[in-house]
């Protein structure tokens, strides 16, 4: 393609709100065999809430979500927002004549936490911190059992019935007894289904990676009609399984919007970051979807296979 095709592909994207850095990625993008997407925020809307809380260990449920919010209010991961803003709305909701407020800074989840101490992220598990003097765990399963927290069979039945329901189900644990489970639902976009669709007739083929576990990430898939599905991978992992393809001579789009995508990204042929995800994402994709629109992921290999198809 001539300099000037490239730079009338380039605005074309851009009025599509395709934002491509360089030529080189624009020509790369022809070539995608297999596009590898993130669940979490890239195939769902990353707007998770929770629908199930369950208590254990003869435990109050307003206390296990006061002590599991106060737990994740230092944590920026969408399970964490989602479980703090429920826990928020338990707590006045038990307490009518409680004002619902804001503090000085606006800010309404404080205030009602507990105060918590020793924060540490585990990043693809979940969190943990001090309360109180006991340690308490949020996670998968994975975290708790590591930290030798048995898990009742009424709780991993629980588990099991959330996660064939497409839910994520999160762990909660004071010291090493299991105090309460959560669900978590986090819909899937409206286009997703459509967009697998079109890439399959397209003769590229949908793969599903995520830190997420197995049950809920094959449910997950099998809503949005993929059957190629990674699932537990850690974050460094997802770089790896990218590698993995491209070893085989497979051309790699890779799309996502975390940081734990970054990595992923840069090692894709192809990276492609979600506009509104983060900024690590954003400046390791060779595209930007400012509209946070999965169509666009189309658009993105229409629009190189027809800059370039008539010189190959
Ligand atoms: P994804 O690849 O889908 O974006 P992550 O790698 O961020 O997922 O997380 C994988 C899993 O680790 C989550 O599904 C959850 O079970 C657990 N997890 C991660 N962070 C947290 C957290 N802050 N609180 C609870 N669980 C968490
Ligand atoms: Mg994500």
């Amino acid at each position: 393609a001539t300099p000037t095709a490239v730079m009338v592909a380039t605005g074309v994207g851009a009025n599509h709100g395709v934002l491509i850095k360089g030529g080189d990625a624009l020509e790369r993008a022809q070539k995608v065999s297999y596009v590898i997407f993130d669940k979490t925020g890239t195939l769902t809307q990353g707007k998770a809430s929770v629908t199930t809380a369950k208590a254990f260990s003869g435990r109050d449920l307003g206390d296990v979500l006061t002590l599991v919010a106060s737990a994740e209010a230092s944590s920026e991961h969408p399970l964490a927002k989602a479980i703090v803003e429920y826990g928020y709305h338990c707590h006045f909701l038990s307490q009518p004549n409680k004002e619902v407020g804001r503090d000085a800074g606006g800010n309404k989840f404080s205030g009602w936490l507990l105060e918590a101490t020793d924060f540490t992220a585990f990043p693809g598990r979940g969190v943990q911190c001090l309360i109180n003097g006991k340690r308490i765990l949020v996670g998968n399963r994975r975290l708790l059992v590591d930290n030798n927290v048995t898990i009742p069979i009424e709780a991993e039945n629980l588990m099991v019935g959330l996660e064939e329901g497409t839910r994520t189900g999160i762990l909660v644990a004071e010291d090493e007894t299991l105090i309460g489970v959560l669900g978590i639902t986090d819909p899937l976009k409206r286009e997703a289904a459509v967009v697998v669709e079109g890439l399959k007739k397209m003769g590229v083929h949908p793969v599903m990676v995520t830190g997420d576990n197995w049950r809920t990430a094959r449910a997950v898939a099998k809503e949005v009609g993929i059957e190629d599905v990674r699932a537990e991978v850690m974050p460094a992992g997802k770089a790896d399984v990218i590698r993995a393809l491209q070893e085989e001579g497979c051309v790699v789009a890779m799309v996502g919007d975390g940081i734990n995508d970054s990595p992923a990204l840069a090692a894709a042929d192809v990276g492609i970051a979600i506009g509104g995800g983060t900024d690590i994402a954003v400046e390791a994709a060779d595209y930007v979807l400012m509209r946070n629109n999965l169509e666009d992921v189309i658009t993105a290999i229409d629009l190189s296979r027809k800059t370039f198809a008539r010189i190959r």
